[in-house]
């Protein structure tokens, strides 16, 4: 607590003269009644995508994952991860209950960055001749498919799929850096199916995931308490595990027993704090007007959003002197990476603050911009984490309102996923804050937010498993 007085007070000392970056910072306010508000619209959005499709602002979709892994699945799987920077191919060798998991063998590729505007052929084209390679290496281990038998997949497609089964899907839209042409609208698996085709690869896909999906079922894999699956990295999104018979728009009416949905939170659009600096960011990307509640808290926009309020501040005369530095204008140049690391630093003349405005910006910043440069990524940092604590709040809280698994003390873990969560300790504690302020010590205390890294490959894995076709 003294810390943070402390620390603010010599925040406001430092930003006194500074008139966009104290208007940004109002702007950029969540205090808890508004975190609140946030939390009940989106709960809104997914009462309303669950009743109709296309009902709220929130997809809602419905994945067909009726089965968790049990534990006992066995044999050898493959998964394939498309998601947003990397793609990652996978083995596991299954060995039931006692056993577990056998051996696994993983490598991950980035995608060329041309490939994620290319075209379709291009892109599964790449992902296909990687895979061949992948398989063609011997297997380690106890297993070896029967003769005949074809190796199964479970794919892990990081972006929003109209799924019409577990195996089948069409590409709702793009999201993140992705814009692939002439894709919208058709089924994934058979794109892929085409393109291991044309390498010869004889492979069937068993299961279509989202990777929320799959951190949901790979972590649930290793722990029985998991109730939902939360990516925060390149990109975001929230899976959980539903009631059947809470989901009206489901068509088989007598089905009980739960489901996993696949919430596309990123999607949600009501009641942000959303800037100037916001709403030009999303109007110059590849996907404008969509995923709003995504750019403001996933990894891929916090360095864009903290460039263009500095772009702004400079141009009003108010960080670098009457300078303003060229490189400032080109977009996507700060990272995430690059928030934490001036974040972090605790030196008296803030020098990786420094050294890091000097690398990408070719600028000298004295001691007051470096000052007003970190306050600006914790003011844009601190949105983002509080705002996906309200998010986690509304997916617990919907969990609860049909299981009441907090209240009677039981435990219920978010098994969460990505670069940003991962890699960002300042974002994750303004989000544990949000999270706590919003559901109450006492029922925080019962909720585990559990890392569960690369777990979605696993969890792809066991679904292909759970619906091979042998
Ligand atoms: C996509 C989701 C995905 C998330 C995290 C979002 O942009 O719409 O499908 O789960 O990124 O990768
Ligand atoms: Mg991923």
């Amino acid at each position: 607590r003294s810390n943070h007085t402390v620390m603010s007070a010599v925040r406001s000392e430092s930003t006194s003269t500074c008139s966009v970056l104290t208007k940004f910072q109002k702007d950029c306010a969540t205090p808890t009644p508004f975190l609140r508000d946030v939390a009940n619209a989106i709960a809104d959005d997914m009462q309303a995508g669950l009743a109709v499709h296309g009902g709220g602002d929130l997809e809602m979709i419905l994945t067909y994952v009726d089965a968790l892994p049990s534990g006992k699945e066995e044999g050898l799987f493959y998964a394939l991860d498309l998601g947003g920077t990397n793609f990652r191919v996978r083995s596991v060798q299954l060995g039931g209950e006692e056993e577990r998991v056998v051996a696994t063998k993983s490598e991950q590729l980035s995608i060329p960055q041309k490939l994620m505007i290319g075209t379709s052929e291009e892109l599964f084209g790449f992902i296909a001749s990687k895979l061949s390679d992948f398989v063609a290496e011997k297997e380690p281990g106890r297993f070896r498919l029967e003769q005949g038998r074809k190796r199964e997949i479970g794919f892990t497609f990081s972006f929003p799929v109209n799924q019409t089964s577990i195996d089948s899907g069409t590409l709702i839209k793009w999201t993140k850096g992705f814009n692939v042409s002439g894709m919208e609208g058709k089924n994934v698996v058979a794109c892929l199916n085409e393109a291991m085709e044309a390498h010869g690869l004889d492979m069937r896909v068993s299961a279509l995931v989202n990777d929320g999906v799959g951190t949901l079922a790979g972590a649930r894999y290793w722990d029985k308490d998991v109730m939902a699956g939360v990516i925060l990295g390149t990109g975001t999104n929230a899976c959980y595990v539903e009631q059947k018979d809470a989901i009206p728009k489901l068509q088989n009416k007598s089905s009980s027993g739960t489901t996993i949905i696949n919430t596309e939170w990123g999607g949600f659009s009501k009641c942000l704090p959303r800037t100037i600096f916001d709403q030009e960011m999303d109007k110059e990307s590849l996907n404008p007007g969509e995923h709003l509640y995504e750019k403001m808290i996933s990894g891929m926009y916090l360095g864009e959003i903290v460039r263009r309020i500095l772009l702004h501040m400079c141009e009003a005369g108010e960080l670098f002197g009457q300078s303003v530095p060229v490189k400032l204008s080109t977009p996507f140049t700060l990272k995430s990476q690059d928030l934490c690391k001036m974040q972090e630093d605790n030196t008296d003349d803030l020098s990786s603050v420094g050294s890091i405005l000097y690398n990408i910006f070719e600028v000298k910043a004295d001691l007051k911009a470096r000052r007003r440069v970190v306050e600006v990524c914790d003011t844009v940092v601190k949105r983002g984490g509080r705002l996906a604590g309200a998010g986690i709040v509304a997916i617990l809280e919907r969990i609860e309102r049909e299981t009441k698994r907090l209240a009677s003390g039981q435990r219920t873990v978010v098994a969460m996923d990505g670069a940003l969560y991962e890699k960002y300790p300042q974002y994750r504690q303004y989000m544990q804050d949000a999270l706590v302020e919003l559901l109450g010590d006492e029922l925080a205390s019962h909720v585990q937010i559990k890392h569960t890294k690369d777990v979605s490959g696993l969890g792809a894995a066991l679904l292909a498993a759970t619906n091979s076709i042998y």
